[in-house]
């Protein structure tokens, strides 16, 4: 019979309703699986014993033989500590207790062989371990233990409250010992035999106390592709789900709009990317299910034809399309890109913003109503109750993160049945990390920039070499090109930043003045008319520089801008600077970066700008990204539970990722139920998962 797991942690030998609590509030641990789910940080190795005269003033842990030969007390601001000199062969070092030093006194043999273990700290000339954990020499030969320890995750409270390491190891123990460490196992025989994974039993064993270094990895690898293996296998699940259950319109036809654009009036041959991304939508739109698909590609890498063509699948099958963009100078571009590219085809497109005139606006919604509208273009405008389409087939979202989960849904709603969504970002996101994170949505990336685009150079300039660059736009704008400079923005200092802004801009107007020059300045400060209007007279190419905070981020397309310098750049995220690097180099001319900054840089800051010089391969840098802040910064992660992951890590791990959601796949599609006898097991811990708060928080 074995113990159940969950079994309240009150009830475990060596923890007792105080211990109890501060389990409960400290490390979130309720029951004995809580428990067993606690994975060490970190192991130490207790093989290694060092001299003396060996310890370095970082090192962290050391396990040090020798003796204590006396003591001394030592008056502090409150109370006193009390010094016990440690000696071995090659010299000596102190301990320091600053609690139970009667305790220590007493029990303390001077002169018989100890091994010490503990932090080494530098102080005043001489190394120092305040409470030491000591073993007695010929006990500690005597004991049993494992070569490598397990340090757990701590906080202070609980290492003020006594709850060291030490008694957590005990309490692990003790677990072990009650249960006979027998544990269910988790995963299916053929997933074990085939991966050669370690029985659950095993593994939890050597997560805790390793027996060797192979063990510890083999375990560490099949507690991680568990985690992993459960999460992914729910997203899928719940993405064969949402397919089941919500019927779309299926596509059937390929037409006229298609075919006549394709083989007549494309103006570029489509990239290899483009052309495979098309064919994913087209497949789902040719389905029964409605898609909600992701569509993943760089800033200029073409996806805007990519809507369109799948815009032109609604409409061959008779349906409306329409497409939506965070911002008004966004909505307009496209407006203008895609009546462009739909002007031989005879297609009825229209903008609606909220500048659209009343009378417009009235006729707009008319036409929609009525059917003779069919593609519309705009911002949350769409979004408004009066808008009601005659028969809405497909709805394109650009830029997804400025738009909530809520407001895709609410383009749901604009139909009897929902539209088919595509949602496009430029905001490259791992393709692993996507892929776990957006389990509802499938995900098409193009991942290839259209022939002939010259790379954009990237340079990292100081402040100080500011002449020099200022002589440099000169010369560009000699040449007719246009130049962005970038103030950031900060919530928290936006006092400051606009006062940097407006001396920054005030610097250029005497740098560059009129009538020679014209310079527009965009902020969110403005109203939106005189942001338009602004940035209407950067487009058309009356004024040579703009100078705006990050308001100009996303998605603005100025072909002849050509250079791109970004203020105080080490202030700046990743993403934002690739991003904002993107608004240059769509045209054909040769176009550069430079980030500025100040001298004093942080360490991230220069991993940032190095990476950046680097590269401009946007999933590339969203790793880095990934790497320096961590998945919890990424859009669209903080719901997604994979940020509570308890062993796995997302960014580490991803080789057993992928391999995890290959088998959760593979099982899946033999098995949607989970009903063959072999997947019981996984059906039943996949039932107790979702039941179990604790792991399974992220469920939606
Ligand atoms: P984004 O993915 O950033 O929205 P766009 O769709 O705006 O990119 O495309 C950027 C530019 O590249 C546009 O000027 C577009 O006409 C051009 N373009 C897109 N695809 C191709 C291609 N296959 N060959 C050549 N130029 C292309
Ligand atoms: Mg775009």
């Amino acid at each position: 019979m074995s113990v159940n797991l969950q079994t309240p942690i009150d009830y475990l030998k060596g923890v007792g309703p105080n211990r109890a609590d501060l389990l409960r509030s400290e490390l979130g641990i309720h029951t004995y699986q809580d428990l067993i789910n606690l994975f060490p940080n970190r192991y130490l190795d207790r093989t290694k014993y060092y001299k003396i005269n060996e310890l370095q003033r970082h090192s962290a842990e050391v396990q040090i033989i020798g003796k204590i030969i006396g003591f001394k007390e030592v008056a502090q601001k409150r109370g006193k500590r009390l010094v016990g000199t440690f000696q071995d062969d090659t010299g000596s070092i102190e301990l320091v207790w600053f609690r139970g030093q009667k305790w220590i006194r007493d029990s303390i043999k001077l002169n018989t062989p100890y091994v010490i273990f503990g932090k080494i700290n530098w102080f005043n000339g001489v190394f120092n371990m305040p409470h030491p954990e000591l073993e007695v020499l010929s006990e500690h030969n005597n004991n049993l233990r494992s070569s490598m320890q397990a340090i757990y995750p701590s906080t202070e409270k609980l290492a003020n409250k006594g709850i060291t390491n030490r008694v957590l190891t005990k309490i692990m123990q003790n677990l072990f010992l009650e249960t006979k460490g027998r544990f269910t196992e988790t995963l299916s025989e053929s997933m074990i035999s085939e991966l050669k994974l370690l029985p659950k039993s095993e593994a939890l064993f050597n997560i805790h106390f390793p027996k060797n270094q192979e063990l510890l990895s083999r375990s560490e690898f099949r507690l991680k592709f568990e985690e992993l293996f459960y999460i992914q296998l729910q997203l899928i699940l719940k993405n064969l789900i949402h397919k089941s259950k919500i019927k779309g319109f299926p596509f059937e036809y390929i037409g006229d709009y298609f075919n006549t654009f394709y083989n007549d009036h494309l103006p570029f041959n489509l990239t290899n990317a483009q052309k495979r991304v098309i064919k994913e939508i087209r497949q789902d739109l040719g389905s029964n299910a409605q898609m909600n698909r992701l569509l993943q590609g760089d800033v200029g890498s073409g996806k805007t034809i990519v809507a369109f063509m799948s815009m032109l699948m609604a409409l061959d099958n008779g349906f409306q399309a329409c497409l939506m963009a965070p911002t008004e100078i966004l909505s307009v571009q496209h407006y203008q890109g895609l009546s462009e590219l739909s002007k031989t085809l005879n297609i009825s497109i229209k903008i609606l913003t909220g500048s659209t005139k009343t009378s417009d606006r009235k006729k707009i919604h008319e036409s929609l109503e009525n059917g003779e509208l069919q593609l519309l273009i705009g911002t949350h405008a769409l979004l408004e109750d009066k808008v009601k389409f005659k028969n809405l087939g497909l709805a394109i979202i650009d830029e997804q993160h400025r738009f909530g989960v809520a407001q895709r849904s609410k383009l749901w709603k604009k139909n009897t049945s929902p539209p088919h969504i595509l949602v496009m970002t430029a905001t490259p996101i791992p393709r692993t990390l996507a892929m776990s994170v957006y389990g509802d949505l499938d995900i098409s990336i193009i991942d290839e920039l259209p022939p002939g685009r010259q790379a954009i150079k990237t340079v990292h300039r100081y402040d100080k070499n500011r002449l020099k660059v200022l002589r440099f736009m000169r010369d560009e704008i000699e040449k007719g090109r246009q130049v962005y400079i970038v103030y950031p923005l900060i919530q928290e200092s936006s006092a400051l930043d606009y006062k940097d802004l407006m001396d920054g801009y005030e610097s250029i107007v005497r740098e560059f003045p009129q009538p020679n020059y014209q310079i527009s300045i965009v902020h969110g400060k403005m109203k939106p008319a005189d942001k338009d209007y602004e940035m209407q007279r950067f487009i058309k190419g009356e004024t040579q520089i703009m100078v705006a905070t990050t308001v100009i981020e996303v998605g603005v397309n100025v072909p002849n801008a050509s250079v791109m310098i970004i203020e105080s750049a080490e202030r700046f995220g990743l993403a934002q600077l690739h991003q904002l690097r993107g608004r240059v180099g769509r045209g054909a001319e040769q176009s550069y970066c430079i980030l500025m900054t100040s001298h004093k840089l942080s360490q991230d800051s220069k991993t940032r700008l190095e990476t950046m010089t680097r590269t401009s391969d946007g999933f590339e840098i969203a790793e880095v990204d990934l790497k320096l802040r961590g998945p919890g910064d990424i859009m669209g992660t903080q719901q997604s539970g994979i940020l509570n992951l308890k062993i796995a890590n997302i960014i580490k791990d991803k080789d057993i990722l992928q391999s995890a959601r290959f088998y959760a796949k593979r099982i899946l599609e033999k098995d949607p139920s989970l009903g063959q006898k072999e997947h019981l097991v996984i059906l039943q811990t996949y039932r107790a998962l979702s039941k179990y708060k604790n792991i399974w928080n992220y469920i939606s």
